[in-house]
């Protein structure tokens, strides 16, 4: 069941789950021992530190949810890579530097784009999933260009 439901945690160790009457907070590791410098790619399990990051998530029963996530930095040992440290991200749920889970973008997004600014800040306050209309703007102008093979198509005899 909690899989079903969290399937976005089914990647990291949840160690404890503190509920109160208006947050649910998930303390979680990753399980990882090592991973892949963003910039040359090379995976390192030289650990240089770490700390904990706290992410906003899609609310649970009306409660707002943040997963508090312990993440570790690595060194990049590659000579010619910019990078001397990175930090790890774990897959469908961190975003870099993001203070969000992607579920969550992702669900703001639909909301900013369908109502924008106040409405859809006023929506999200409702659905326990607060942002604010400048947030909302924000995630709309973040969004890539709309491609041309998704643009509608008439059809027609012309
Ligand atoms: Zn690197």
């Amino acid at each position: 069941m909690f899989s079903a439901v969290f399937g976005h945690l089914a990647s990291v160790v949840v160690e404890e789950v503190v509920v109160d009457d208006a947050v649910v907070v998930f303390a979680a590791r990753t399980a990882t021992r090592e991973a892949a410098c963003p910039g040359c790619g090379r995976v390192s399990a030289r650990v240089h530190g770490g700390y904990r990051w706290r992410l906003a998530d899609l609310a649970v029963a009306g409660r707002r949810v943040v997963i508090d996530l312990a993440v570790r930095r690595f060194r990049c040992r590659t000579a010619e890579c910019g990078r001397r440290t990175f930090v790890e991200q774990v897959d469908g749920l961190t975003e870099r530097f993001a203070r969000r889970t992607s579920s969550l973008r992702w669900t703001l997004e639909k909301i900013a784009l369908a109502l924008a600014g106040r409405p859809a800040a006023r929506l999200a306050r409702h659905l326990s999933i607060p942002a604010s209309a400048n947030s909302m703007l924000r995630l709309v102008r973040g969004l890539p260009d709309k491609q041309p093979d998704t643009a509608p198509r008439v059809m027609g005899c012309g």
